[in-house]
Parts: C-alpha cells; sequence; structure tokens
C-alpha cells in the first residue's frame, strides 16, 4: 500500500483496477546483475522478445483487414524487434557489462536512435519512432507490464498516465473510464477542465504516479482531497467505500433540488449556467439545473475534426440548441493553442504566451470566418450570443468585430438568412483588458470573465504546472480587485458580467463572489447542484459585508482563510468532503 497527494481536480470517490497508459517513462529497476546471471539475463531477454512477437502477432492479425496501414507498421516493429545484430549487440552489453537485459537493451536502442538522428534525415527520422516503439515493448514485456490502450475496454478502470491531452481526456469513455491520475497537470488545465466535464473523479500533478503504478493494480482516486492510493489494504477499501457511499447519497440529495432556483434566502437570483466541452454535455446540463449554457469550449469540434467547416459548425450548434429547448447558448469562438494544439499548429516556445485562441483566429480567418457564418446562422434557431476569448487590447476586438461585420455582409450579399442582432461579448481574461474594461463596455453586449487564465495571467503562474500550482491563487487580492472593478464597470455600463472560470464552482469562493456583486456565472455541469445549494444558504447583505472584510485584506491566504471558516458555519457538510 502507498499513499500519493496531487491536486483534486474533478471530484468523486473510485477504487478501480488501473490502466497504464504512456509506458515511454518505464522505470527500469535495476541495472547490473551478479556474473552467475548473466546468462539467464540472455534468456530473459530472448523470452521478451519471443513474448513480444507474439503480441504484435495477435496485433497484426485483429488490425490486418481493417486497418492495414497500421498492421503493416507492427510488421516493421516485428522485423526490428527479430533484427539478429539488435539481438546479439544486447547480448554482449550484457555479458560484458553484466547489465540488466533491460539496461542493455536501453543503451543499445539509445545508440541507434542517437545514430539516425545525426544523419538529420527527414525519413529516417520516422525510424527513430519505430525503434523507439520497440523499446517500449520490448521493456514492457521485459518489466511485466501491459502496453494498454483505451480501445475495447472490457472492465472498469482507472487510467494512469504522465499526461493525457484535452483532447485524449475528450475521448475517455465514462462507462468504462471510472476516474484518472496523473503526474503532470493543475488544478485549471483543460484536461482537468475534461475530467469534472465528464464527471470522473480525477488527480493530477502526482508527479511520478504512472511509473510507481502497474497496469492491474488496485487504485483508490480521492478526487476531493487529492489522494491516490496504490494497492489499498483492507481497511483503507472499506474506508473508501463508505465515503463514497456517503458523498453520492449527498451528491443524489443536492441533485433532486438541482432545478430550485439559486436565489439567496433574501431573494437576490444567480443565474447559474454550464460550462460545456461537447454537445453531449447539454442534458446533463439541463438535469443539473442550468439555466443555459455560459460557455461552449467549441476547439474541441476543431481538434475532432481539424478540417471541420462551416457545416459541421451549423449542425454541432444546432443539436446543442435543440437539446436546450429555449434555454441561451454562448458560443465561444475557437480558443485553440496552449494547451489544445491545432494540428500543424506552431511549435512555440511559450504557447499560453503565443499565437493562442483570438490570435489563433485572426492569424488563421478561414476557419474563423466559416465558425461565425455557423454561429450567426444558429442565431436563428434560438437565442445564441457569441463570445470572442482572450482578447488584449481594443484594437484586436476592433478587428475582430469587423470580420464579424464582414462575415454578415456576406451573408446577406449571399441571401442567407442569419440572427442580425446576435448578442456579441468578450471574455475578460487578461489583465489589460481588465483594466480598460470601461472602453470595452461600449462595444459589447456582455463580458464574461474568465479566471483560470486570468489568475494565471495576472500572477505569472502557468495554470497546467504543477510545480507552481501552490502560487496559482484565485484569491490574490490583485484577482479579486480585477474582478470587482469589472463588476463595478458593468453596473455602470448596464453590460452584463457573469464569470464561467472554475472559480465560480469552489464553494468556499462563492459567498465572496455574490457579495461582490456578481449575479450570473457559469461552471461545470456536475458542480450546478451543489453551487445552487450553496447560493441558496446564502443572505446577500451578510455576504456584502464578508466580501467587504476581504477586499480590504493584503493576502490571498488570509482571504481563503476567512472564506473556509465562513463555510465551515453557513454550509459544514459541503466543507468537510475536502
Ligand atoms: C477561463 O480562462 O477562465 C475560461 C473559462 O476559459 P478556458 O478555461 O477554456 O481557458
Ligand atoms: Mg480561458
Amino acid at each position: 500500500m502507498e499513499i500519493r497527494h496531487g491536486i483534486p481536480v474533478s471530484p468523486g470517490i473510485v477504487i478501480a483496477e488501473a490502466l497504464v497508459l504512456d509506458s515511454e517513462k518505464l522505470r527500469i529497476p535495476q541495472r547490473f546483475v551478479e556474473k552467475g546471471l548473466i546468462e539467464s539475463e540472455i534468456g530473459r531477454f530472448k523470452q521478451a522478445v519471443d513474448d513480444s512477437n507474439r503480441t504484435l502477432d495477435t496485433e497484426i492479425a485483429r488490425l490486418g483487414e481493417e486497418i492495414e496501414i497500421h498492421a503493416r507498421i507492427l510488421g516493421v516493429h516485428q522485423d526490428l524487434a527479430s533484427d539478429p545484430v539488435l539481438h546479439s549487440e544486447v547480448e554482449q552489453a550484457i555479458r560484458d557489462n553484466s547489465y540488466t537485459a533491460e539496461h542493455a537493451l536501453s543503451k543499445v536502442m539509445n545508440r541507434y536512435v542517437r545514430k539516425l538522428q545525426d544523419l538529420k534525415s527527414p525519413i529516417l527520422s520516422e525510424r527513430v519512432h519505430d525503434l523507439q516503439d520497440v523499446e517500449k515493448l520490448l521493456l514492457s514485456t521485459l518489466l511485466g507490464k501491459r502496453i494498454e490502450g483505451l480501445s475495447n475496454l472490457k472492465d472498469e478502470v482507472v487510467v494512469i498516465a504522465h499526461n493525457l491531452t484535452p483532447a485524449q481526456t475528450a475521448k475517455l469513455d465514462p462507462e468504462m473510464v471510472k476516474g484518472f491520475a496523473t503526474d503532470v497537470g493543475g488544478k485549471t488545465s483543460h484536461t482537468a477542465i475534461m475530467g469534472r466535464a465528464l464527471g470522473i473523479p480525477a488527480v493530477v500533478g502526482l508527479e511520478d504516479i504512472a511509473t510507481a503504478v502497474v497496469g492491474g493494480d488496485l487504485i483508490v482516486i480521492d478526487g476531493y482531497r487529492g489522494v491516490v492510493v496504490i494497492d489499498p489494504d483492507e481497511g483503507q477499501i472499506a474506508e473508501y467505500s463508505a465515503r463514497a457511499r456517503k458523498m453520492q447519497s449527498l451528491a443524489k440529495r443536492l441533485k433532486s433540488q438541482a432545478k430550485l432556483p439559486a436565489e439567496t434566502i433574501d431573494g437576490h437570483r444567480i443565474e447559474v449556467h454550464a460550462n460545456i466541452e461537447l454537445p453531449s454535455e447539454v442534458k446533463s446540463a439541463v438535469e443539473c439545473g442550468a439555466s443555459g449554457i455560459g460557455l461552449y469550449r467549441t476547439e474541441f469540434i476543431h481538434l475532432q475534426a481539424p478540417t471541420a467547416g462551416e457545416e459541421v459548425h451549423f449542425e454541432n450548434y444546432r443539436s446543442v440548441i435543440e437539446s436546450l429547448g429555449g434555454l441561451p447558448l454562448t458560443v465561444r469562438t475557437l480558443d485553440l493553442g496552449g494547451d489544445k494544439l491545432p494540428e500543424g499548429g506552431l511549435e512555440e516556445e511559450n504557447p499560453f504566451l503565443g499565437c493562442r485562441s483570438i490570435r489563433w483566429c485572426l492569424a488563421n480567418p478561414k476557419p474563423f470566418r466559416a465558425q461565425i457564418r455557423a454561429i450567426l446562422r444558429a442565431g436563428l434557431l434560438g437565442p445564441v450570443r457569441l463570445m470572442l476569448p482572450m482578447i488584449t487590447s481594443i484594437s484586436e476586438l476592433d478587428r475582430s468585430l469587423q470580420i464579424i461585420d464582414e462575415v454578415s455582409d456576406e451573408l446577406r450579399a449571399e441571401g442567407v438568412e442569419f440572427d442580425e442582432n446576435i448578442p456579441i461579448g468578450v471574455m475578460v481574461e487578461v489583465p489589460s483588458l481588465a483594466l480598460i474594461a470601461s472602453h470595452v463596455a461600449g462595444r459589447v453586449s456582455f463580458l464574461s470573465v474568465g479566471t483560470n487564465d486570468l489568475v494565471q495571467y495576472t500572477l505569472a503562474v502557468d495554470r497546467g504546472n504543477e510545480h507552481v500550482a501552490d502560487l496559482y491563487d484565485p484569491m490574490h487580492p490583485a484577482v479579486l480587485h480585477l474582478i470587482l472593478q469589472l463588476v463595478r464597470t458593468g453596473q455602470e455600463h448596464s453590460v452584463r458580467v457573469s464569470l464561467c472560470g472554475e472559480m465560480a464552482s469552489e464553494s468556499i469562493y462563492l459567498p465572496l463572489l455574490v457579495g461582490m456583486g456578481l449575479r450570473e456565472i457559469s461552471v461545470s455541469p456536475q458542480l450546478i447542484p451543489e453551487v445552487k445549494q450553496v447560493i441558496r444558504s446564502l443572505v446577500d447583505y451578510e455576504v456584502r459585508e464578508l466580501s467587504a472584510r476581504c477586499l480590504q485584506m493584503s493576502d490571498g491566504e488570509q482571504i481563503t482563510r476567512e472564506l473556509h471558516h465562513w463555510a465551515v458555519d453557513h454550509f459544514p457538510e459541503v466543507v468537510d468532503r475536502f
């Protein structure tokens, strides 16, 4: 039994067998053997080659007819794994140096890879990947680890990986994948957000969980407290099972009240909308009591089908609007870049500060214009708003608005009907825009505060980097004062202000946000019942006093402590889980 602590990013508790992805970082536990064991070490290597070849035979037979190209690649792997020169070099490395089979294999393969890389030939560099794949296969066979995939899962598992990209996470099947844990990541990384969207418990930032766990190990993932237990004992299994049952019954109770309005005890109504990544989430968002979709992250349409044009977008929006049955939908234009890399996109040193989001759209007008056409047309099917992400300046906003005007002219000229009065808003995710919000307010219909990025860009802390996760503090007074300024600007200019960052789904922050005057938020669907319940326990004048007190403080930790005490006094049941 082993307990690991990471960053909790998606609530819930699960106990299931591990499926380890990403075996690139296979750990070689022992590098040398005693002289007397050299022959048996060579025997182990030969056995691993035979076993790997059998695995490849089975895979090739399975893929052969359907996916011939993959089968051919595996054929190349088989040739490499059977190469007599490779075998004799590994054998020699074991004999000459008393290396273990794993270490000898790694040394020899490394030498090959370096030689190929030195040739700097694009064709031969393809072989580098093949060599690395073969090394991975042989190593995992030697180490007794399975190389596993996510297709055709027959049992429920938790996925353990070094990293999962948001696009990989989007493909996890929540029927079979009951949770995940990764070495890297932060609380508001898009992988974490996707975990919440799927409603499966997740812990990230565990540093080396992918090498500590072997496929098939029993694992507990506690997504409330950020704990992962490897090989739990009977007592722990009983304890976590009991906690899981308690949490499930609380969640059931909250869900039964999810349709009640989110209104403070003294009658102030807060609109609670949902953030979605995929159209399939709309149904559960409505069941969880969302009064609309406040943020549709459309970039997953592009990531899943990079050539998706106007019609694919339009059909996608149509299906979302139909499932919403008259509730409002805010479509955010493509927010690619950062950790959501478009195919063939730039390799950037610093992608979150690079050609991301609206910058990518302005640099790639074709997909941007196609998406705008689709949104404008979809505006006739229901209440739709168009939202531009990561705007940093007025000229960038004006350029974007100009494109929307041009696209509208184009549709008009073609006689295509569209919503002439679609509300257009911006996300405020960069301090530069927050500080000039009064200039922005005159140009748009609404502002939506994206705190996931606003915190990152205000505090200069990468939202997805576990090494600086403790510096990523949404309660930093600088962040809170920017939000307050935005709320006030909205009130002065009669422009709606909502908040759609993950911060709004943290129960302990809600009294502060409501007290600051926010009347609209958007959160992950699964968290809506709890968020609404917390709002129903608040009294507006009390939380106004609380937020005035917090905004006087100079330190985020002090504010968090104050809010924690408040939560313990006012909604202990919710806080108790963390
Ligand atoms: C945000 O930055 O707060 C936001 C909601 O956008 P995303 O998380 O998709 O970057
Ligand atoms: Mg953002």
